[in-house]
Protein backbone atom coordinates (compact mmCIF):
# COMPACT_ATOMS: atom_id res chain seq x y z
CA UNK A 1 0.00 0.00 0.00
CA UNK A 2 2.75 2.32 1.27
CA UNK A 3 4.80 1.33 -2.49
CA UNK A 4 1.15 2.46 -4.01
CA UNK A 5 0.85 6.01 -2.52
CA UNK A 6 4.74 6.09 -3.18
CA UNK A 7 4.09 5.74 -6.86
CA UNK A 8 1.33 8.06 -6.97
CA UNK A 9 2.98 11.08 -4.96
CA UNK A 10 5.94 10.30 -7.43
CA UNK A 11 3.66 10.30 -10.57
CA UNK A 12 1.63 13.45 -9.30
CA UNK A 13 5.43 15.51 -8.49
CA UNK A 14 6.38 14.26 -11.85
CA UNK A 15 3.33 15.58 -13.73
CA UNK A 16 3.19 18.85 -12.30
CA UNK A 17 6.65 19.59 -13.44
CA UNK A 18 6.11 18.35 -16.70
CA UNK A 19 3.24 20.61 -17.07
CA UNK A 20 5.60 23.23 -16.31
CA UNK A 21 8.05 22.37 -18.74
CA UNK A 22 5.81 22.23 -21.50
CA UNK A 23 4.53 25.46 -21.15
CA UNK A 24 8.18 26.90 -20.75
CA UNK A 25 8.43 24.90 -24.37
CA UNK A 26 5.57 26.89 -25.49
CA UNK A 27 6.08 29.50 -24.73
CA UNK A 28 10.11 29.34 -26.40
CA UNK A 29 8.49 28.32 -29.50
CA UNK A 30 6.01 31.26 -29.65
CA UNK A 31 9.17 33.44 -28.77
CA UNK A 32 11.04 32.27 -31.70
CA UNK A 33 7.72 32.68 -33.99
CA UNK A 34 7.47 36.61 -32.91
CA UNK A 35 11.59 36.53 -33.59
CA UNK A 36 11.34 35.62 -36.74
CA UNK A 37 8.45 37.75 -37.51
CA UNK A 38 10.32 41.20 -36.37
CA UNK A 39 13.78 39.98 -37.35
CA UNK A 40 13.95 42.53 -39.98
CA UNK A 41 13.35 45.56 -37.18
CA UNK A 42 15.06 43.62 -34.41
CA UNK A 43 17.97 42.49 -36.49
CA UNK A 44 17.80 39.24 -34.62
CA UNK A 45 16.36 36.50 -36.55
CA UNK A 46 16.51 33.62 -33.88
CA UNK A 47 17.34 32.66 -30.45
CA UNK A 48 21.08 31.53 -30.05
CA UNK A 49 21.20 28.44 -28.19
CA UNK A 50 22.36 29.43 -24.77
CA UNK A 51 19.67 32.07 -24.41
CA UNK A 52 16.83 29.21 -25.44
CA UNK A 53 18.53 27.07 -22.58
CA UNK A 54 18.16 29.84 -20.04
CA UNK A 55 14.66 30.50 -20.83
CA UNK A 56 13.52 26.76 -20.65
CA UNK A 57 15.22 26.95 -17.54
CA UNK A 58 14.24 29.64 -15.70
CA UNK A 59 10.71 28.61 -13.66
CA UNK A 60 9.02 31.82 -14.71
CA UNK A 61 5.58 31.19 -12.69
CA UNK A 62 8.12 31.35 -9.48
CA UNK A 63 8.63 34.72 -10.39
CA UNK A 64 4.76 36.05 -10.26
CA UNK A 65 2.21 36.26 -8.02
CA UNK A 66 0.93 33.10 -7.11
CA UNK A 67 -2.73 33.73 -8.48
CA UNK A 68 -1.53 33.93 -11.71
CA UNK A 69 0.84 31.17 -12.03
CA UNK A 70 -1.01 29.26 -14.42
CA UNK A 71 -0.33 32.45 -16.67
CA UNK A 72 3.24 32.91 -16.06
CA UNK A 73 4.26 30.73 -19.68
CA UNK A 74 1.56 32.74 -22.05
CA UNK A 75 3.62 35.53 -23.76
CA UNK A 76 2.50 38.60 -22.13
CA UNK A 77 3.45 40.71 -19.19
CA UNK A 78 1.86 40.40 -15.89
CA UNK A 79 1.19 42.55 -12.97
CA UNK A 80 3.85 41.75 -9.87
CA UNK A 81 2.18 44.73 -7.70
CA UNK A 82 2.99 48.53 -6.64
CA UNK A 83 2.26 49.10 -10.32
CA UNK A 84 4.80 47.21 -11.99
CA UNK A 85 4.94 44.64 -14.46
CA UNK A 86 6.77 41.39 -15.12
CA UNK A 87 8.07 42.03 -18.84
CA UNK A 88 6.72 39.86 -21.85
CA UNK A 89 8.78 36.85 -22.37
CA UNK A 90 9.77 37.97 -25.81
CA UNK A 91 11.11 41.24 -24.79
CA UNK A 92 12.88 39.33 -22.02
CA UNK A 93 14.73 37.37 -24.54
CA UNK A 94 14.79 39.91 -27.30
CA UNK A 95 16.84 42.44 -24.63
CA UNK A 96 19.14 39.46 -23.35
CA UNK A 97 19.99 38.79 -26.88
CA UNK A 98 20.42 42.34 -27.81
CA UNK A 99 23.24 42.39 -25.04
CA UNK A 100 24.91 39.36 -26.70
CA UNK A 101 25.93 38.12 -23.33
CA UNK A 102 29.32 36.33 -23.05
CA UNK A 103 30.28 34.12 -19.66
CA UNK A 104 32.93 36.72 -18.52
CA UNK A 105 30.66 39.41 -18.66
CA UNK A 106 29.27 41.86 -15.45
CA UNK A 107 26.13 42.83 -16.61
CA UNK A 108 23.81 45.98 -14.94
CA UNK A 109 20.10 45.52 -14.87
CA UNK A 110 17.77 48.86 -14.07
CA UNK A 111 14.45 47.60 -12.74
CA UNK A 112 14.73 44.44 -11.35
CA UNK A 113 10.94 43.90 -10.94
CA UNK A 114 10.27 40.20 -10.33
CA UNK A 115 14.00 39.06 -10.93
CA UNK A 116 13.22 36.84 -14.06
CA UNK A 117 15.43 39.19 -16.72
CA UNK A 118 17.93 38.86 -13.81
CA UNK A 119 17.83 35.31 -13.21
CA UNK A 120 17.93 34.43 -17.29
CA UNK A 121 21.25 36.65 -17.58
CA UNK A 122 22.94 35.32 -14.41
CA UNK A 123 22.82 32.15 -16.29
CA UNK A 124 24.81 33.61 -19.13
CA UNK A 125 27.10 36.17 -17.52
CA UNK A 126 29.97 35.86 -14.66
CA UNK A 127 28.03 38.90 -12.58
CA UNK A 128 24.37 40.51 -12.57
CA UNK A 129 24.14 43.81 -10.92
CA UNK A 130 20.43 44.86 -10.46
CA UNK A 131 18.70 47.92 -9.37
CA UNK A 132 15.30 48.35 -8.07
CA UNK A 133 13.35 51.47 -7.08
CA UNK A 134 10.68 49.94 -5.08
CA UNK A 135 12.10 48.46 -1.72
CA UNK A 136 9.78 46.16 -1.12
CA UNK A 137 9.76 44.64 -5.06
CA UNK A 138 13.55 44.36 -4.68
CA UNK A 139 13.37 42.37 -1.39
CA UNK A 140 11.37 39.97 -2.56
CA UNK A 141 13.26 39.97 -6.01
CA UNK A 142 16.06 38.83 -3.69
CA UNK A 143 14.47 36.49 -1.31
CA UNK A 144 13.54 34.87 -5.01
CA UNK A 145 16.70 34.61 -6.67
CA UNK A 146 18.36 33.10 -3.18
CA UNK A 147 15.50 30.72 -2.76
CA UNK A 148 16.98 29.54 -6.45
CA UNK A 149 20.35 29.38 -5.54
CA UNK A 150 21.47 32.43 -8.02
CA UNK A 151 24.69 33.65 -6.18
CA UNK A 152 25.92 35.64 -8.99
CA UNK A 153 23.01 38.62 -8.48
CA UNK A 154 23.07 41.22 -6.50
CA UNK A 155 19.67 43.47 -5.85
CA UNK A 156 20.14 46.71 -5.04
CA UNK A 157 17.49 49.25 -3.98
CA UNK A 158 17.93 52.74 -5.62
CA UNK A 159 17.65 54.89 -8.75
CA UNK A 160 19.11 53.22 -11.76
CA UNK A 161 19.04 56.15 -13.56
CA UNK A 162 22.26 57.01 -12.20
CA UNK A 163 23.69 53.74 -12.64
CA UNK A 164 26.44 51.82 -9.92
CA UNK A 165 29.17 53.70 -9.99
CA UNK A 166 31.43 51.37 -7.73
CA UNK A 167 31.11 48.22 -10.07
CA UNK A 168 31.08 49.80 -13.81
CA UNK A 169 32.12 49.70 -16.15
CA UNK A 170 30.01 47.14 -17.21
CA UNK A 171 30.06 44.96 -20.46
CA UNK A 172 26.10 45.53 -20.57
CA UNK A 173 23.33 47.35 -19.24
CA UNK A 174 19.74 46.45 -19.76
CA UNK A 175 16.98 48.90 -18.87
CA UNK A 176 13.38 47.56 -18.47
CA UNK A 177 11.19 50.96 -17.69
CA UNK A 178 11.09 53.46 -20.26
CA UNK A 179 13.21 56.79 -19.76
CA UNK A 180 12.39 60.12 -21.64
CA UNK A 181 16.15 59.65 -23.00
CA UNK A 182 18.88 57.88 -22.78
CA UNK A 183 20.73 58.38 -19.02
CA UNK A 184 24.05 60.27 -19.74
CA UNK A 185 25.55 58.29 -16.60
CA UNK A 186 24.43 54.78 -18.06
CA UNK A 187 26.47 55.38 -21.07
CA UNK A 188 29.61 56.66 -19.48
CA UNK A 189 29.14 53.27 -16.92
CA UNK A 190 28.94 51.53 -20.54
CA UNK A 191 32.47 49.78 -21.03
CA UNK A 192 34.23 50.60 -24.81
CA UNK A 193 32.72 47.61 -27.01
CA UNK A 194 29.41 47.54 -24.49
CA UNK A 195 26.24 47.00 -25.30
CA UNK A 196 22.96 48.98 -23.85
CA UNK A 197 19.53 47.97 -24.43
CA UNK A 198 16.79 50.68 -23.35
CA UNK A 199 13.51 51.73 -23.85
CA UNK A 200 13.11 55.18 -25.02
CA UNK A 201 9.99 57.48 -24.96
CA UNK A 202 6.59 58.47 -22.23
CA UNK A 203 4.27 56.55 -20.73
CA UNK A 204 1.35 57.41 -22.84
CA UNK A 205 3.54 58.23 -26.33
CA UNK A 206 4.89 55.33 -28.41
CA UNK A 207 8.27 54.47 -27.43
CA UNK A 208 11.18 52.59 -28.72
CA UNK A 209 13.80 49.89 -28.00
CA UNK A 210 17.34 51.39 -28.55
CA UNK A 211 20.50 49.72 -28.94
CA UNK A 212 23.46 51.57 -27.57
CA UNK A 213 26.74 50.81 -28.88
CA UNK A 214 30.14 51.74 -27.23
CA UNK A 215 33.07 51.24 -29.88
CA UNK A 216 36.56 50.00 -28.53
CA UNK A 217 37.29 53.97 -29.34
CA UNK A 218 34.57 55.39 -27.30
CA UNK A 219 32.24 56.43 -29.75
CA UNK A 220 28.48 56.39 -28.57
CA UNK A 221 26.55 54.92 -31.81
CA UNK A 222 22.79 54.68 -30.88
CA UNK A 223 19.89 52.99 -32.91
CA UNK A 224 16.00 52.97 -32.59
CA UNK A 225 14.81 48.90 -33.39
CA UNK A 226 10.68 48.34 -32.71
CA UNK A 227 8.39 50.37 -30.52
CA UNK A 228 7.44 48.72 -27.48
CA UNK A 229 5.53 49.90 -24.26
CA UNK A 230 6.81 49.55 -20.73
CA UNK A 231 6.10 51.26 -17.47
CA UNK A 232 8.09 54.57 -16.87
CA UNK A 233 11.56 55.11 -15.70
CA UNK A 234 10.64 56.64 -12.09
CA UNK A 235 12.57 58.78 -9.58
CA UNK A 236 14.35 61.96 -8.68
CA UNK A 237 16.17 62.55 -12.23
N1 LIG B 1 12.99 43.31 -15.32
C1 LIG B 1 11.79 43.07 -14.56
C2 LIG B 1 11.44 41.62 -14.45
O1 LIG B 1 12.15 40.78 -15.00
O2 LIG B 1 10.45 41.35 -13.75
C3 LIG B 1 10.60 43.85 -15.09
C4 LIG B 1 10.75 45.27 -14.80
S1 LIG B 1 9.32 46.27 -14.75
C5 LIG B 1 8.82 46.29 -16.43
C6 LIG B 1 10.18 47.82 -14.50
C7 LIG B 1 10.77 47.98 -13.12
O3 LIG B 1 11.58 49.14 -13.11
C8 LIG B 1 9.72 48.16 -12.02
O4 LIG B 1 9.88 47.21 -11.04
C9 LIG B 1 10.01 49.57 -11.52
O5 LIG B 1 9.75 49.74 -10.15
C10 LIG B 1 11.47 49.73 -11.84
N2 LIG B 1 11.95 51.12 -11.93
C11 LIG B 1 11.31 52.20 -12.42
N3 LIG B 1 12.09 53.29 -12.34
C12 LIG B 1 13.26 52.89 -11.78
C13 LIG B 1 14.47 53.55 -11.43
N4 LIG B 1 14.64 54.86 -11.64
N5 LIG B 1 15.46 52.82 -10.88
C14 LIG B 1 15.31 51.49 -10.66
N6 LIG B 1 14.18 50.81 -10.96
C15 LIG B 1 13.17 51.49 -11.52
Amino acid sequence: MYVWVGLWLLAALSGAAGWEEQARTQMVAEIEREFYATSLASGKSALTPKVKRALLEVPRHLFVPEALRSAAYENRPLPIGYGQTISQPYIVALMTELLEPKPEHVVLEVGTGSGYQAAVLARLVKQVYTIEIIEPLASRARARLKAQGYTNVEVRVGDGYYGLKEHAPFDGIVVTAAASHIPPPLVEQLKPGGRMVIPVGGQFLVQSLMLVEKTPKGEVLTRQLLPVSFVPLTGGH
